[in-house]
């Protein structure tokens, strides 16, 4: 075998030629698979491509048969070329044929080799296809050679990749780069989307592989992997990550791996065979991601995209300008894919071209999911593994009434799902001709639907949805978004428009709820909080820091001058926190009335019963207060103890178990006790069945994302509210300790026609 410090190179520059040459397909895969036979003065080298159907196809060789081209096939596992392709592993052999997979092809005639070393065609640690070097000679490749073959593997990747290849293959197959793929999450936001995959992290795409100067590019990887780590120094020594237990965790994770030498030393080697330090980079990243996928330990996994995250910095750093953002070149009908994202990234594409989001994490009440709610995309959260599946462009359609993503789908399951569309596109038109219809019960009970919001986007669905008015505007969704805090009359200004928009419909207003999961980036807690949830948060925070809880009253009251403005406080535990927050409000009032401002006509205070301590204290609070506002996500979290965004519990427990049921059902009885209003504005307010079940309950008025509100007015029309009441008095009444009463509900509406 030839030397092969120069080896590789030589070949990469020869494959560099080749690619850049006018050719048929298969003759510039004759010429390469030539090529590296000779580079690696092997007597064979074969290139066998990745179908659909999970059969490894040979589709070029130099040594073997060349009838065998298009005909020999192993399937996936099978022989010692599928073994490969199954574990994404390279097989280095002396004595191929006492491998116990070995399976011997006649039509190849490939009897007289008995050296073998075969390594998988990775891209994005997904296997495309195998290549083979054999040799006559029983010998150990060495571990350069090994190398320099998973080197050209990977430009030949790049071929399969980017469609190189497509017009070899038959009518009727596909590449397995094309297959389509489904996969099952949970449903976050109802409605089907059909668009193409938008990854809101773009994977970088490398396109420039070879490389002119090694010394040059393992200069420019040094430089890079310096500037990573002092980066993370960086992030590890600011004071707010040094507070908070997990981030440093996983930072203290990045800097293990930006420090380790084994990573070093592939990269290093990489580049030494002739690729860029970009290239580099991915090959590196690619082979950990294959051999790391198999693994099912959470934590092991967790490493996986923690060491993802890094390759990215670092192909970041290494690209710099060069790497180009979604935002410029987004399609028409964009699925925005992601590990996870914050609500204001959502915001940022524009809302017209978003048809879905998929979220491998995320949890049904994360923000970025009431935001989209709020926008009335569809969305699927909990979909493992679609961030390493999908590619930008590929066509997918998002499911969000069952929680399904198809990526690259057939056909005929596009053809289903475009008449689903039609299918629901006539269900809105039936919900729009219910906007203006009173909302009662089919008993005559009289249902006020209200609307959530929180940001300007969601006005003209005030009209469109037909709802009665806002029964929760989030204020916290202006600061969310927002780079530093929204100056007093940005506030101002967005109050006035929304009552404007509201015209004489009646707008709750809930004071700053920050804190716990809603981070402001430029408000920077000083203290370390182990549960935030239970932490330094709404109206906890605004009274120690009145003079922004005075900022944005000041802009409601002003916003709300002769009118009325109804104010709700979140996160409330004891009355002394109502009175308290009063008495900074009249002193707000006659601080504005010394000025002569118009003042609103008339000042509703509520309350939010979200901490369960508030149970205890109903009748207090409802003497204190004008209303209240069950807020059913956080209270469910307090109440059984399982936080709201962790996706491996959220799901345990059911909002409509009998302890919750009857919590519900007491704040009803004390709000009619005490004569004040009672609503709820979580999001149980906004499913048909849980609607109905609070309707059951005694729940009056409830507020919903606009794009609930159809169906559940369509739902109350067929309920018999008082035949209901009864029902769930009962199972409440007598001892009942089952999981949920979804089933005997869920049976009721079906078998009095009550469409859910
Ligand atoms: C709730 O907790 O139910 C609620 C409506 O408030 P948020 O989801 O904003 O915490
Ligand atoms: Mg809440």
């Amino acid at each position: 075998m030839r030397e092969l410090t120069t080896g590789p190179r030589v070949l990469l520059r020869r494959l560099r030629e080749l690619m850049a040459e006018v050719l048929e397909p298969q003759e510039r895969l004759d010429r390469i698979v030539r090529e590296i036979a000779q580079n690696m003065v092997a007597e064979v080298c074969s290139f066998y491509v990745l179908r659909s159907d999970g059969v490894l196809e040979l589709y070029a060789t130099e040594g073997l048969n060349p009838q065998a081209v298009h005909l020999a096939q192993l399937r996936l596992g099978q022989g010692l070329v599928g073994t490969i392709a199954a574990s994404a592993r390279p097989l280095n052999l002396t004595d191929a044929q006492t491998h116990p997979a070995f399976t011997y092809l006649p039509e190849t005639g490939e009897e007289v080799y008995n050296s073998f070393l075969g390594v998988p065609i990775l891209r994005a640690g997904r296997t495309l296809g195998v290549l083979v070097v054999q040799n006559r000679t029983k010998r150990a490749y060495r571990e350069d050679e090994l190398e320099a073959l998973e080197t050209t593997a990977m430009v030949l990747a790049e071929m399969v990749a980017t469609g190189d290849l497509t017009r070899l293959t038959r009518p009727g197959v596909e590449l397995d780069l094309g297959k389509p793929m489904s996969f099952s999450g949970n449903s976050f936001n109802d409605g089907v989307g059909l668009g193409h995959v938008v990854l809101h992290e773009p994977r970088i795409v490398v396109t420039n592989l070879f490389n002119e100067d090694s010394q040059r590019e393992l200069e420019r990887l040094q430089e890079a992997i310096g500037s990573l780590r002092i980066s993370i120094d960086d992030m590890l020594s600011r004071r707010d990550v040094a507070a908070e237990g997990e981030h440093r965790a996983v930072l203290e994770a990045y800097r293990m791996f930006a420090h380790d030498r084994g990573w070093v030393r592939r990269l290093e080697e990489a580049i030494h065979n002739g690729l860029t330090a970009e290239a580099a980079v991915e090959k590196v990243q690619s082979d950990t991601r294959a051999r790391m996928m198999h693994l099912t330990d959470p934590y092991m996994r967790e490493r996986l995209s923690d060491f993802d995250d890094l390759a990215n910095r670092l192909l970041r750093q290494l690209m710099g300008r060069d790497v180009k953002t979604v935002a410029e070149s987004l399609v028409k009908d964009a699925i925005i894919i992601a590990r996870s994202m914050g609500a204001a990234e959502l915001l940022d594409y524009p809302r017209e071209r978003l048809r879905g989001v998929v979220l491998e994490d995320g949890a049904p009440t994360s923000h970025v999911v009431i935001v989209a709610r709020a926008m009335g995309i569809p969305v699927v959260g909990q979909v493992k593994g679609v961030v390493s599946m999908a590619e930008n462009n590929d066509a997918a359609i998002v499911d969000g009434d069952d929680g399904k993503v198809h990526l690259r789908p057939q056909v005929d399951i596009e053809t289903a799902y475009a008449e689903k569309v039609r299918f629901r596109a006539r269900r809105q038109a039936l919900y729009r001709e219910l906007r203006d219809e009173p909302s009662v019960t089919k008993d005559g009970v009289e249902i006020s639907l209200l609307m959530n919001a929180g940001l300007l986007v969601d006005l003209p669905q005030l009209v469109e949805s037909g709802a009665v008015g806002i029964g929760l505007f989030r204020t916290e969704l202006q600061f969310m978004i927002a780079s530093t805090f929204p100056r007093a009359e940005q506030q101002e200004r967005l109050y006035r428009s929304v009552l404007d928009a509201a015209d004489d419909r009646p707008v709750t207003f809930r004071t700053l709820d920050i804190g716990g999961d809603k981070v402001l980036p430029y408000f920077r807690n000083s203290g370390r909080e182990e549960n935030p949830a239970m932490g330094w948060r709404a109206i906890r925070l605004t009274l120690d820091r009145p003079g922004l809880l005075r900022t944005q009253l000041r802009a409601l009251l002003k916003a709300a001058g002769g009118r009325e403005l109804r104010l709700m406080l979140p996160m409330v535990t004891e009355v002394g926190e109502v009175r308290a927050a009063r008495e900074i409000i009249e002193r707000e009032v006659r601080h504005l009335s010394r000025f002569a401002y118009s003042l609103p006509t008339r000042l509703r205070l509520g309350a939010m019963v979200e901490v369960p301590s508030l149970l205890w204290q109903l009748d207090e609070l409802m003497a204190v207060v004008d209303f209240v506002s069950v807020g059913s996500n956080d209270l469910f979290q307090f109440l059984m103890a399982v936080d709201r965004g962790n996706s491996i519990i959220s799901n345990r427990f059911d909002q409509l178990s009998p302890p919750f049921l009857r919590v519900l059902r007491q704040i009803v009885e004390a709000g009619t006790r005490n004569d004040t209003p009672v609503t709820l504005c979580g999001e149980m307010a906004g499913k048909p069945l849980t609607a109905m079940t609070l309707i059951g309950l005694g729940f009056r008025q409830i507020s919903m994302s606009p794009a609930s509100i159809g169906p559940v007015k369509a739902m109350l029309g067929a309920l018999d509210m008082a035949k209901l009441n009864a029902l769930l008095l009962e199972a409440l009444h007598k001892p009942n300790g089952s999981h949920s009463l979804r089933e005997v509900l869920s049976g009721f509406a079906e078998d009095n026609g009550i469409p859910l």
